[in-house]
């Protein structure tokens, strides 16, 4: 906090940090921790619940450094109290909007407050689509994932169904066959997406089967999930699956709605950043879910928040001259 103070007494304004941070992930607080211990004036701009996507998973095994499964929600209050200690500010306002035409570059919280940063870091991630059935609501944790890498080992010699039929359902479905007896691909066309590469990888997998032209209707289970019921959309004839596990693959949407004719974005929304994180707006970089189209890892995700701080801080020194 000290820092903040200093910062914001040299620019004569309460509300101005060298560094802010957007969004509450592992790569928030990761650019959070390295742009407070790099002696920037730091706040990060976390939502009412900050957390990011890790706030919904249930166990995590594969982020290193514990040897025993952590809750996700455990995971982030760590990186959140580990960024505080370090001097960031969290705020659990969400920024609204944002002006990056002019410097220091301005954003407004939902509160209505100002509050303006010498460099930008967005870090907002990217939330998985959902069918939006009711029955996938319910079972969210419970047999019902976005996230085969997190939870595919828990189906270990069980069968599961992936829906989607682009290259995150391959991927997905192929990662699968590792723990699952069988995979089905539950694609509501007569075509996959996937490019011609995992297709093939997906019809040389005895472990595969793709069911076509068909969507998921239902969601059944009692506590945990049991199977699924599926209509084909040919015939509407009924199908069911008794898959323990549905893993739900149907693409993401990153989180850079306000940042729409401010930062150059991808055709799917993501934040285009080049080698060093840094966007099309000389000052503001990105790093995590909202601009990585393909990892979507909290390992990875740590790694692009600390290389983003790193340039912030660079920037700061080169623009400081
Ligand atoms: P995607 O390419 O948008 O594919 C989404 C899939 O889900 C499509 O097959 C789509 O069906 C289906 N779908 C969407 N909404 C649905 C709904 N409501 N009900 C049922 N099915 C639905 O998303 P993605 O696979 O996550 O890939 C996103 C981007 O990341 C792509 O550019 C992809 O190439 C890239 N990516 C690359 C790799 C790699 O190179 N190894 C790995 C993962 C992702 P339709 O086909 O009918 O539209």
């Amino acid at each position: 906090m000290e820092q903040n103070e200093k910062s914001a007494a040299m620019n004569g304004q309460d509300n101005h940090y060298d560094i802010i941070i957007i969004g509450s992930g592992p790569a928030g607080f990761t650019a959070a921790v390295y742009a407070s211990r790099g002696g920037a004036a730091t706040a990060l701009f976390g939502g009412v619940a900050p957390g990011g996507q890790l706030l919904l998973t249930m166990e995590i095994e594969n982020f290193p450094g514990f040897p025993d499964p952590v809750a996700g929600a455990d995971l982030m209050q760590n990186m959140l109290k580990q960024a505080s200690r370090l001097g960031a500010k969290v705020f659990t306002e969400e920024i609204s909007g944002v002006d990056l035409s002019q410097r220091p570059f301005r954003l407004t919280s939902d509160s209505g407050k100002v509050y303006t940063a010498s460099a930008l870091i967005v870090a907002t991630g990217a939330q998985a689509r959902w069918l939006g059935l009711p029955s996938e609501g319910k079972y969210i944790g419970k047999g019902v994932s976005a996230c085969a890498t997190c939870d595919g080992f828990f189906y270990r010699g069980k069968e599961v169904c992936v829906i989607g039929g682009g290259d995150s359902a391959a991927e997905d479905a192929l990662f699968l066959t590792k723990f699952a007896s069988k995979v089905y691909i539950v694609h509501r066309r007569e075509q996959l997406r996937a490019n011609f590469r995992l297709q093939e990888k997906l019809r040389a997998n005895p472990k595969i089967e793709v069911v076509y032209s068909h969507t998921l209707e239902e969601i059944t289970g009692e506590a945990k999930v049991t199977g699924v019921n599926l209509k084909n959309v040919v015939t509407g004839a009924a199908r069911r699956l008794e898959t323990p596990g549905v893993f739900i693959a149907i693409g993401h949407n990153p989180a850079s709605k306000i940042f729409e004719g401010k930062l150059n974005l991808d055709d799917s929304g993501y934040i285009v950043t080049d080698g060093r994180l840094a966007t099309s707006v000389y000052g503001v970089f990105a790093a995590g879910d909202v601009m990585d189209t393909r990892y979507k890892q909290a390992a990875v995700a740590v790694g692009a928040g600390c290389k983003a701080a790193m340039e912030a801080l660079i920037y700061l020194e080169e623009t400081r001259k």
